[in-house]
């Protein structure tokens, strides 16, 4: 199985409370490797940019405004099947319906408020993957 790359982010609810490792450890003990991280402040049109395909949806200026509303930690993840196995990892979008053990059912506040953003396909992966980081930055 050929090993993928995808795209994480570690929402401001969960910098604001000191999760950032807690979360790795999470993505690691499931055989995922961080091969490229950085902490930085979205502004309002990164984060604009980044959630252009959710611009019609009702909660798109809320999911601005929180992504917005602190640090985040963008991350480059490798494994087999990382996408998929990501979102494994991950849970569902809404914290009540995350299976026990995922980050969102163990540290999301809300379905807004949910920790963790992850890509959810190979080819998504690679545009979001080349929104934060250049190929020098990347170590695989
Ligand atoms: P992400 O894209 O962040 O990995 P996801 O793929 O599980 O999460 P999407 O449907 O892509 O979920 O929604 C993107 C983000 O928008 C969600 O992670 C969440 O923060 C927010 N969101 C989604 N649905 C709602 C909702 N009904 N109310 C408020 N916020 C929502
Ligand atoms: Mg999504």
């Amino acid at each position: 199985m050929p090993s993928e790359r995808t795209l994480s982010i570690i929402k401001p609810d969960a910098t604001r409370r000191n999760l950032t490792g807690r979360i790795n450890a999470l993505f690691e003990e499931k055989g995922l490797r961080i091969i490229a991280q950085k902490r930085l402040q979205l502004t309002q049109a990164q984060a604009e940019a980044f959630y252009a395909v959710h611009k019609a949806r009702p909660f798109f200026k809320d999911l601005v405004t929180f992504m917005i509303s602190g640090p985040v930690v963008a991350q480059v993840l490798e494994g087999e099947n990382a996408v998929a196995k990501n979102r494994e990892v991950m849970g569902a979008t809404d914290p009540k319906k995350a299976e026990q053990g995922t980050i969102r059912a163990l540290h999301a506040e809300s379905i807004e408020a949910n920790s963790v953003h992850g890509s959810d396909s190979a080819e998504n992966a690679a545009q979001e993957i080349a929104f934060f980081f250049a190929g020098i930055d990347i170590v695989g």
